[in-house]
């Protein structure tokens, strides 16, 4: 049974599901091709009341919910609170703004007549989850496409079933037609056969560059239109002219919020060198300062990571990196408590070739970088096969724009924390994938832009590029 919740804190096994049967996928692909067939005929009048009850129903059982995400992944119970809170806010945002968002639009055309693209569902999808953020993730996919009219079948990270089937839960207890969201509890080679299905249009993955390269291949193979959100080796770059305890008390939070473990952590810290020192020293006292415990208990500040696997992984990474040369400058200590902590960590002196310099760490270590100039902080920020996300900080915004407009990433924030917001885009290009999602490219990701033009009268004067038959002569 691969689908299992262990929690990270006590590493109790908490429940084990077994894998979808046969039956079960092809009676979830047989709901969800009729409830597309169904929306066709449907304006989004009434999935916007719907979605609106959705994220009434997610307030309503937020403390739940978020305990859920906690003993499933190990996240501190606030950020678990936080997660449900903002998987609220996409469902109001989209249930209020898609309907203009989905309005047919005029084209200005030379074709004789009126030319506009109206935008219809696509189809059944399918989304492929990571543990991170266990119910944000799906809810980044669900709300746009639910308003478009696309049923969705939901594949969940083996390690977070518990969320997985929570979430389907509020769908179910809600309004909504069961077929928006179907939970399936699938291996590989089922989701590769959901792939292929005549009825499934379309894939959005979150997730690893591995995971991404297998699902894309899939989708590819079947020519279903596919979303890839991948990983990231975001840089935070500190600029000659800023504010040392500005950035001191962003850049700490950066890197071990969720334990570390955000596809738009920072991670690679990249400091003027006027300001490298102080730099590093504060960010040696503030990882310090964090408390790992019960990642329920209000006190505790240092969540455990998702799984053993995972903090073993993390370790071996920063073993080959320490044995090809980065300097421990703090951190990498034991912590004496049962659950799957690793203790804050901060790298240095990495070059490239040492194999720490290319890979996404995921999880609480921190990789300091010193440079001369602003030339040299972009282009090692950019001497990277990932490109999702960045920070820019400088004393002067305009410089700090520039500097972030030269970053070769889907997005960067300048003076600030990187937030996800669902009137923001999402993505990375590069190895961090294509596609984006959120905001209005986010609901536009999986719509047939289909093009309609409407004669006035036949027009046979029009013969431009013998696209039009001519008379025999
Ligand atoms: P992962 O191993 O790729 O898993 C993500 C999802 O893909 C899981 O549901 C996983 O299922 C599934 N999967 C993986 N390989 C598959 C295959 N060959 N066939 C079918 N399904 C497959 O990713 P992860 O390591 O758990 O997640 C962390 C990664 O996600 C990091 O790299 C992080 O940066 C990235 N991430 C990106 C974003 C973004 O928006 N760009 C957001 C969050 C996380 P199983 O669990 O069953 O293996």
């Amino acid at each position: 049974m691969a689908y299992k919740t262990v929690n990270p804190y006590t590493n109790e096994v908490v429940k084990e599901y077994p894998n979808a049967t046969p039956t079960e996928i092809e009676e979830a692909l047989d709901s969800a091709q009729a409830l597309y067939k169904q929306w066709e005929l449907e304006g989004p009048e009434t999935r916007s009341v719907q979605l609106h009850e959705v994220a009434a129903l997610l307030r309503e059982n937020i403390d739940k919910l978020a305990k859920t995400i906690t003993q499933d992944m190990g996240k501190l119970l606030r950020e678990s609170q936080g997660e449900v809170e903002l998987c609220a806010m996409i469902a109001d945002y989209f249930a209020d703004h898609s309907a203009d968002l989905l309005q047919p639009k005029m084209i200005e055309t030379i074709a004789t007549g009126q030319a506009q693209i109206k935008k219809h569902p696509l189809g059944v999808l399918l989304m492929v989850e990571p543990w991170n953020f266990p119910m944000y993730q799906i809810m980044r996919v669900f709300a746009p496409n639910f308003m478009v009219g696309n049923p969705m079948i939901l594949k969940h990270a083996a390690i977070t079933p518990g969320s997985a089937a929570a979430f389907e839960k509020i769908i179910k207890d809600s309004s909504l037609p069961d077929a928006s969201l179907t939970n399936l509890f699938l291996n590989y080679d089922q989701v590769s056969d959901v792939v292929a299905d005549r009825r499934v249009q379309g894939v959005a993955l979150t997730g690893s560059e591995r995971g991404g390269r297998s699902v894309a291949r899939e989708a590819g193979a079947n020519l279903k239109k596919n979303t890839m959100e991948l990983g990231g080796t975001d840089a935070f770059i500190v600029l000659d002219d800023t504010d040392i305890d500005t950035v001191a008390d962003v850049a700490w939070r950066t890197r071990l919020y969720n334990a570390g473990q955000v596809c738009t952590s920072s991670k690679r810290f990249i400091v003027a060198d006027n300001l490298y020192d102080q730099f590093l020293d504060k960010l040696r006292d503030n990882f310090a300062k964090v408390i790992p415990g019960d990642p329920l208990d209000p006190k505790t500040s240092l969540a455990p990571m998702n799984s053993k696997k995972a903090k073993d992984k993390l370790q071996q990474q920063v073993n080959d990196a320490i044995t090809s040369g980065a300097k421990l400058f703090y951190g990498n200590e034991a912590i004496d408590l049962p659950g799957q902590f690793f203790q804050p960590t901060i790298l240095t002196d990495i070059k490239p070739g040492n194999p720490a310099y290319s890979q996404e760490m995921f999880g609480p270590v921190a990789q300091v970088y010193k440079v001369s100039s602003d030339q040299e902080a972009i282009d090692l920020a950019n001497d990277s096969d990932l490109g999702l996300g960045g920070i820019v900080f400088s004393g002067d915004p305009k410089r700090g724009e520039e500097v972030a407009s030269k970053i070769e990433t889907g997005m960067v924030f300048v003076n600030n924390f990187m937030v996800s917001l669902p009137d923001l885009p999402f993505g990375g290009v590069k190895n961090s994938g294509y596609g984006r999602e959120m905001y209005e490219l986010g609901l536009n990701a999986f719509v047939n832009e289909q093009l309609i033009v409407t004669a006035n009268h036949p027009d046979l004067s029009n013969l431009a590029g013998g696209l039009v038959a001519t008379d025999p002569e």
